[in-house]
């Protein structure tokens, strides 16, 4: 077969993708070659400083490296979050260690018979067990998870829910258009701050297949004339019950931390409690304050969970291997109950006196009083003590530029890098990353 270079040539037609780059731009790619960028990406990147350069004064080097520069900054990389927020949406949410597996998984394998197995049958077991419930299901974030437990257990049905918990979360997601999408009729009864057990009556009447809806108001506060229903009232009314729990606290007792719960924790429901109280289905986040990697988790009754896994959005939402092995291991942290292997718990559960010795070891540096967040939408107005090391003067600029970038705050004019949310093996990273940034700013 001749090469189209080849065909040109004999046809004499000019032809511009497929003569060989001329040498430079070539060149101006292997200039970069440390960049860990590819060398497709690099002869991409050197043609378009070239075109940019007949319009730009800069120099074609000047203008590749930049575009080398921001090319490899934009690329998925580990960054240290000394931001104090401990579950960081922008920062991947709960601290997950992703193992390189490079392998076969026995994903959809039966090793004792060595036939098709079904994907996650293991993990969802497990996590039934961990929830004390019928059934489990797993599926790529707490969105997905919510519409598909609407999507099997309420099309074409109405579903009665609060006003006050007709909610939107984070990325425009909102409870009204969820349940359009799920073709699904939204009932609302009551007010936004109050709503009664007589309201949701009024709602299920005459109505034998309605299913009730509630929705934690997990990042957003309401205070004063207020009052909502439990969920184990809820549950009294006899219709199917789902529980959008978002945030997905295990247990309040949080008997995998060596400390008692932390304060702040109070009065979170959790997923015990909604299975207990009988809700058919609870769905959650997998990487919220259940500390695992991006997934959605629906519990519940067999029956309901059956439906779920039944429905084809289930075959479009599944997760792969990666994720099902990252939320084993958390699970598995959970049944041992060692808080100790979850990300989010070490973090979270870390003494002030731990972080100030920490903060100490560093030296030279000041080490102040802070407060973390929780984030992730979650306990909005919680403030958690902190220790941090503080600098003046705003450098999150400077330290996001590093190699590995230091994401930080800034308070008062000075800049804090909060220990709670950086792991102790990081400390050495950022005590040079400090002794740097003070001669540089000398
Ligand atoms: C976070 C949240 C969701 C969405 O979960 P994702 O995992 O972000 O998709 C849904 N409902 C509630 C109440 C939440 O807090």
């Amino acid at each position: 077969m001749l090469r189209c270079c080849e065909l040109a040539s004999r046809h004499r037609v000019p032809t511009l993708d497929c003569v060989t780059h001329p040498p430079s731009v070539d060149a101006l790619a292997n200039t970069a070659r440390g960049s860990g960028l590819s060398h497709a990406s690099l002869v991409a990147l050197a043609r378009k400083a070239i075109q940019q350069a007949q319009v730009d004064s800069r120099g074609v080097e000047a203008l590749f490296e930049e575009l080398v520069h921001s090319a490899a900054r934009r690329r998925l990389q580990r960054v240290i979050n000394a931001t104090g927020v401990l579950i960081h949406t922008n920062l991947g949410r709960s601290p997950v260690r992703v193992d390189e597996l490079g392998g076969a998984l026995n994903l959809e394998f039966e090793l004792s018979t060595g036939s098709r197995g079904v994907r996650g049958a293991d993990l969802e077991e497990r996590l039934a067990l961990l929830c004390g419930a019928g059934s489990a299901l797993v599926v790529n974030n707490g969105a997905a998870a919510l519409i598909l437990a609407l999507s099997a257990v309420a099309t074409g049905k109405d579903v009665v829910i609060s006003r006050g918990e007709l909610v939107e979360i984070g990325g425009g997601f909102r409870l009204p258009e969820v349940m359009l999408q799920a073709g699904s009729r939204l009932v609302e009864v009551g007010t936004t701050n109050k709503t009664h057990l007589r309201d949701y009556q009024g709602g299920l009447a005459d109505n034998q297949d309605a299913v009730v809806l509630k929705v934690h108001r997990s990042n957003f506060t309401m205070s004063g004339f207020v009052s909502e229903v439990d969920l184990p009232s809820l549950v009294g009314l006899g219709a199917p019950t789902v529980m959008d729990l978002g945030s997905g606290l295990l247990d309040s007792r949080c008997s995998w931390l060596p400390t008692s719960p932390p304060s702040w924790l109070a009065g979170e429901p959790t997923v015990r409690e909604c299975v207990q109280a009988g809700a058919g289905l609870t769905v959650f986040s997998g990487d919220k304050l259940f500390g695992g990697p991006q997934a959605g988790i629906l519990v519940g009754t067999r029956e309901l969970i059956g439906l779920c896994r039944a429905h084809p959005l289930f075959r479009a939402f599944r997760c792969g291997g990666l994720i099902i092995e990252a939320l084993s291991r958390t699970v598995d942290a959970y049944l041992a109950n060692d808080g100790s292997e979850i990300g989010f718990w070490r973090q979270a559960g870390s003494t002030v006196e731990n972080l100030r010795a920490r903060a100490a070891a560093m030296g030279l540096f000041d080490v102040v009083e802070t407060k973390s967040v929780v984030g992730g939408g979650c306990l909005p107005g919680v403030e958690i003590d902190s220790v941090g090391v503080g600098i003046n003067g705003d450098h999150r600029q400077w330290l996001l530029g590093l190699e590995i970038p230091i994401v930080a705050r800034v308070f008062e004019g000075c800049t804090i890098l909060d220990l709670r949310t950086v792991e102790p093996f990081d400390d050495a990273v950022l005590k040079s990353a400090l002794l740097e940034l003070d001669t540089v700013s000398r």
